[in-house]
């Protein structure tokens, strides 16, 4: 039938088949291939991905969200604002816009420029590119890639729907330059922005456009409820050319904010219905007078469970009679991105694993299915789906007894350490006997080639278990006697055996299942593959206490096992459904305290339990921070506080601001903490003053992003910074993050400056009360 309900979706992964984007972008990069060759694989691959969109039967198929790097770095080179920085380079348009996202260096031809602030896209595990923004900053739709793209697709014989971030939204996620006035916000530059965005509806409309996408998820944070004027004012304008729009949210509800979105001249709008299922009768409650159209975010595009249809359907039915079938559409919940590409493509999953999972292209048809239904026709893909629900159920009640009465039995106590950090830190001191400003590295060391074909080819069992462990025990020998001469205090055996930092541990637990190309887009062309929890996790054996054993055998000095902390494995690896992360990452937590207490049964006398992705995972509102907190912080505290006063429990933190969540970090209460402290963190570290950081501290003295080598008076003038605000007696003397990205060469000088800085150090900055 003439179905009266729609499907859409919010966005597709820009990957390609056989990750084509990603190797011909890396191409590109390397010289072997040219820009043209370059924006044919690109071609190519839209026009893949609109026909798996259409096939799957999807009605609305968005344009114009590929990129070549980054979407929200799109906007701003096609408003043209390309700071100065890189204009003065005098690259090409294509290597203007890539050294906007990942710098440039070369040395011969004298370009020498950094790329603009990475940051995380709410809270995935996305990268944006945030552009410098300033009072003076102008707009002009310099490239109009939707209007490019609608007309490719087109061509194709494809109607799409163009996808462009809201300009609310593009503002509040932009970066505010540097020399800017303390009181501008990029949002203050709404009014000059508006006309282009007109423009850029105009040209659509013109080209035959029915609708247009704009994405405005900062409608689901606490700060959107603020701008109502300004939603307003920009949404006015712009419907004043006549192209109905469809403004989207996802990745949360938008609360409040309903008020003034219910009021603004949109033709239909979207929300996240996946994540926050209560919001829907408010937002239904809301809108029912209006003209505007629902557009249900059912189906998940954040993780990669197969939908429950029927549930879903239900949900659906609710909104259908209350708003009538031309007033309801289904679609994901945000776009597709986040998840892999096609399940087709996974040969070692067992059909009952398959028979869970659903990746973009099962999620397309997901969507179209759905609406068929709701128009009246269950088609095969629905009638399969409540088997394959039903066949996934059952399987979840097959839980692991032991695990689930092990996490029912936690105690207080069991998250307590047995003294207070002070009488731990004689203990530890006694045993481990490091000097003032002790140096440490932050685990990795760097990953040579040698090392990945090594554990390539015993993957692939061209190497035995023995000549494998053997390539690694040498591996790890060399580091340690690199670590000797350089004359660090606390040493790391290198973390040589691991591929990824959640992948290794997922390997060894058991409730995870690895796709074998199930990559999603972490920044620019880099991609990831994060391991899947299908049941309850458990820790059949000890995991790297071999490995820390071995490096401790061959030196003198101690050595620090490494671990990564429960709450970074869930985040990085896709969550089960159907219980709670909280009981994940206390089942992993449990897990990772038995490996703890090994190690230091095995005389690891360190050890670091890294979290970098504890504040990725902290909610967009804040009225729901303590609930998220109380667990993440419990669960790292449950895996650390088995062992005896005497280990000195370290962590290790990223990428992120922590002034906001600085009294959680504290409640870790880990003995020595590591933390990236780049340029504008000198006002972290003064957080961490004025409200007193107690234990230990390591804020990274230098950056290891980049290859640089940092001078000894450098380190030594970043130590005299610390030591105003922070107690010397607490500071520990490292880099900021893990070395497996550097090269050996700048490692070793790197590190030797280092070293010498903090003997420096301990000659030069007293105890000074700060
Ligand atoms: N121990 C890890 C390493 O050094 C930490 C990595 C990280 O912080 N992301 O590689
Ligand atoms: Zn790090």
């Amino acid at each position: 039938m003439a179905g009266a309900i729609k499907s859409a979706i919010l966005g597709y992964p820009r990957v390609g088949t056989n990750r084509a984007a990603k190797k011909a972008i890396e191409g590109y990069w390397a010289g072997k291939i040219s820009e043209q060759e370059l924006q044919d694989a690109a071609k190519a691959i839209r026009k893949e991905r609109w026909e798996s969109i259409k096939n799957a039967g999807v009605d609305y198929i968005p344009s114009g969200d590929w990129t070549l790097y980054d979407s929200l770095l799109d906007h701003s080179f096609n408003f043209n604002v390309v700071p100065e920085r890189f204009v003065k380079q005098g690259l090409s348009p294509l290597d203007t816009y890539f050294a906007m996202g990942r710098g440039r260096q070369d040395r011969e031809k004298g370009i020498d420029v950094a790329a603009n602030e990475m940051g995380k896209f709410f809270d995935s595990n996305y990268h944006i590119v945030k552009v410098d923004h300033s009072p003076n900053t102008e707009f002009k739709l310099a490239r109009n890639q939707w209007l490019d793209e609608y007309k490719e697709a087109k061509d194709l014989g494809i109607e799409t729907r163009p996808v462009a971030f809201g300009p609310i939204t593009y503002l509040a996620l932009v970066r505010k330059s540097r020399d800017a006035p303390a009181d501008f916000k990029p949002l203050d530059l709404l009014d000059k922005l508006i006309p282009v965005y007109v423009e850029l509806l105009k040209s659509l409309k013109e080209a035959g456009a029915k609708e247009v996408q704009l994405d405005e998820p900062i409608l689901v944070t606490d700060a959107a409820e603020q701008w109502g004027d300004l939603y307003k004012k920009a949404y006015s304008a712009l419907a004043e050319v006549g192209l109905p729009i469809t403004l989207t949210t996802a990745y949360g509800r938008v609360g409040k904010s309903i008020d003034f979105i219910n009021d603004l001249p949109i033709s239909a709008f979207h929300i996240d219905v996946n994540r926050e299922p209560g919001q829907v009768d408010e937002v239904i409650s809301k809108i029912k007078d209006s003209k505007i159209i629902l557009e249900l975010g059912l189906i998940s595009g954040r993780n990669i469970w197969k939908n429950d249809l029927k549930a879903s359907k239900e949900i659906a039915d609710k909104a259908v009679s209350e708003l009538g079938a031309d007033r309801v559409r289904i679609s994901t919940s945000s776009s597709l991105l986040h998840t892999p590409l096609t399940l087709k493509v996974e040969t070692k999953l067992t059909p009952e694993q398959v028979s869970w999972l659903s990746f973009a292209d099962e999620k397309c048809a997901e969507v179209a299915a759905l609406a068929a239904a709701l128009n009246g026709e269950e088609t095969e893909i629905y009638k399969q789906n409540g088997k394959d629900i039903e066949s996934r159920r059952e399987f979840e009640r097959k839980s692991d007894p032991a695990v689930r009465d092990r996490v029912a039995a936690i105690k207080e106590e069991d998250l307590k350490r047995k003294n207070p950090f002070p009488v731990r830190r004689e203990a530890q001191q006694k045993k481990l006997n490091l000097p003032k400003f002790p140096t440490t590295t932050i685990g990795s060391f760097p990953q040579t080639k040698e090392i990945r074909v090594a554990r390539a080819k015993f993957g692939k069992g061209d190497l035995t278990k023995e000549q494998y462990e053997t390539a690694m025990e040498n591996e790890i020998k060399n580091v340690v006697d690199i670590q000797e001469r350089l004359d660090l205090d606390l040493l790391v055996h290198g973390e040589p055996e691991r591929n990824d930092m959640v992948q290794y541990f997922g390997e060894q637990l058991n409730g995870f299942i690895f796709t074998q190309l199930g990559w999603v887009q972490s920044y620019g062309s880099r991609y990831v593959r994060p391991p899947i929890v299908v049941s309850d996790v458990s820790r059949p054996e000890p995991m790297t206490v071999r490995w820390s054993s071995y490096a401790q055998s061959v030196s003198k000095k101690p050595m620090k096992g490494m671990l990564t902390g429960p709450v970074t494995i869930l985040n990085w690896s896709f969550p089960r459904a159907d219980i709670s992360k909280e009981v994940q990452a206390k089942q992993l937590a449990l897990a990772l305290r038995d490996e703890v207490v090994d190690l230091a049964n095995a005389g690891i006398s360190a050890i670091q339990v890294d979290e970098p992705a504890i504040r990725e995972g902290l909610p967009l509102r804040k009225e729901d921070w303590d609930n998220y907190l109380k667990w993440a912080v419990d669960s790292f505290r449950l895996s650390t506080s088995g062992v005896e006063d005497e280990t000195q429990i370290h962590s290790h933190f990223c990428y992120s601001d922590f002034g906001d969540i600085f009294p959680h970090i504290q409640r870790l209460d880990a003995d020595v903490i590591s933390i990236e402290a780049s340029k504008a963190d000198l006002k972290l570290l003064q957080t961490f003053a004025e409200h007193g950081y107690s234990n230990e501290i390591g804020p990274g003295v230098y950056d290891i992003h980049s290859p640089r080598v940092p001078s000894q008076q450098e380190i030594q003038d970043r130590l005299v910074e610390f030591a105003k605000v922070i107690n010397p007696d607490l500071l520990v003397v490292n880099p900021d993050c893990g070395l497996k990205t550097r090269a050996w060469k700048e490692t070793e000088e790197s590190l030797t400056n280092l070293v010498a800085a903090a003997k420096w150090a301990r000659e030069n900055i007293k105890a000074q009360t700060p």
